[in-house]
């Protein structure tokens, strides 16, 4: 009866196992044949094909597909015309600092991989903002390429052997592989092969500690600001596509610019360039594309204004002079915290006309867009300092009438157009909420209204976002 009993079990087990091979094998055959996209809230049969740059039919048919318009979320899709490549697909932002081969590294994605997948003819078309679509391992299992990219070390293989069998130098592989030496390496463990004898990883320096930008991607009309840890360097520069940066000590560490990001600047990537000395001399350098996004500001209906002060002429003098007026930069800050209404509390609320709007005065093309906020206000309503700083001009103008401009330190200034009178004069120190002038009508206006800018870096950005939010 005992004997019986155990060779019952031992069947079972048989039996069981079996059965557990079969399903295996079955689990196997039924893997798909291509990566997974698992379909999101608001995608479409239609979106998620061209996003992947294959026919919606193709796509539907390869997934049993009867009817597009039922798409249920969480549906996973197979997305035919990638074979070799196996995982789920999801979508990143590419962040400051990373580039292809540095994402590359990160996913386990050879690089060739991911400009298919992204349809990328250059690696710079990854730069930072933009929406890449990489592969996301499900649980632990590791990415399979039907070719290149991964290899596993056999244990009779030695590092030098692998490489030399791939065609790369064994030096390359270690840098790849972020090891400090060949013994760093087990047999069986995972490594990655570049086809490419030198690597250049491009990515930012790792004596740039910390980088943080705000917003990001960056937005037309908006103020860039942009924080760096570096601290073993002495000096930091940059440049953002034509501008300068200023960096300014931060108390907690760290370097800060602010500039803001012209509100014509078409969306697309420019170049952000920052540059570092070491406490030993060396210099260090880093580069790359970042996007602008649209700020999807409103045209306003045509205007039309006296013809004196669209003239092209009293424009180009007066705005060079608003240029100059505004491009030292004071290495002091003299702000802190958000600025205030420069209007009465009863009007702060009241906007005619925001920043960023595109105009066109008498029949132009819209060629203009409005370079500050509008408050509404009769003349003779106090105009008040947003915050602390210093006149640098005060006088009157063709096309912004009688104007004060107010240095507020780290290259911020703020600007008062179409005043009925001006009550203070240059170099006067202001206070916050100190009376500065009057409202008017003075200049290139259709009514009464105080016209105000904040311009940082030189260029003019949205003042609302000073009244909510601190800088930097
Ligand atoms: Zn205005």
């Amino acid at each position: 009866m005992k004997k019986q009993a155990l060779v019952s079990l031992i069947l079972a087990l048989l039996v069981f196992s079996l059965f557990s091979i079969a399903k295996a094998q079955a689990d196997q055959v039924d893997q798909p044949d291509g990566p997974v996209y698992i379909v999101q809230p608001g995608d479409s049969l239609w979106a998620i094909a061209a996003r992947f740059g294959i026919s919606m039919d193709d796509l539907a048919d390869e997934n049993g597909i009867a009817d597009p318009a039922q798409l249920t979320i969480g549906t996973r899709l197979v997305i035919p015309d990638f074979e070799g490549l196996s995982g789920v697909l999801v979508f990143e932002t590419v962040p400051l600092g990373e580039n292809i081969e540095s994402l590359s590294h990160r996913y386990g994605m050879p690089r060739e991989a991911l400009l298919r997948l992204n349809r990328l003819t250059s690696p710079d078309e990854a730069y930072a903002g933009a929406q890449l679509i990489v592969i996301q391992n499900e649980g632990d299992v590791q990415t399979a390429f039907a070719s290149g990219g991964r290899a596993t070390l056999r244990a009779d293989q030695s590092l030098m052997e692998t490489a030399i069998t791939r065609g790369v130098s064994p030096w390359a592989v270690m840098k790849d592989n972020q090891m400090r030496g060949a013994w760093d390496l087990l047999p069986g463990e995972n490594i990655y092969l570049s086809n490419e004898e030198e690597l250049d990883f491009g990515a930012m320096p790792e004596e740039f500690t910390g980088i943080e930008v705000n917003p990001f991607p960056l937005i037309q009309g908006h103020t860039l600001v942009l924080k760096v840890d570096a601290p073993d360097m002495t000096s930091l520069s940059g440049k953002f596509n034509d501008r300068e940066l200023n960096f300014f000590p931060l108390a907690d560490g760290g370097y800060v610019a602010l500039q803001g990001i012209y509100a014509m600047l078409e969306a697309g990537a420019y170049s952000l360039i920052l540059e570092g000395t070491l406490t030993d001399g060396t210099s260090l350098g880093f580069s790359q594309q970042v996007l602008v996004q649209d700020g999807n500001y409103p045209f306003d209906p045509p205007l039309v204004v006296d013809s004196e002060t669209t003239d092209a002429q009293n424009n180009e003098t007066e705005n060079e002079l608003w240029f100059a007026i505004v491009a030292p930069v004071t290495l002091e800050k003299y702000w802190d915290g958000l600025f205030q209404s420069p209007v009465p509390e009863h009007l702060s609320n009241c906007f005619p006309s925001k920043f960023g709007n595109r105009r066109s005065y008498n029949q132009s093309g819209y060629y203009y867009f409005h370079t500050g906020l509008d408050f509404c206000g009769r003349p003779g309503v106090d105009i008040y300092a947003p915050a602390p700083g210093r006149v640098v001009f005060a006088g009157p103008l063709t096309v912004r009438g009688n104007a004060t401009v107010i240095d507020h330190g780290w290259g911020v200034y703020s600007a008062y157009a179409h005043q009925s009178e001006i009550q203070v004069s240059e170099r006067d120190w202001v206070e916050t909420g100190q009376l500065i002038g009057l409202v008017g009508e003075t200049g290139r206006v259709t009514g009464p209204h105080l016209h105000w800018e904040v311009i940082v870096g030189g260029v003019q950005v949205d003042p609302l976002h000073w009244l909510s939010q601190t800088y930097p």
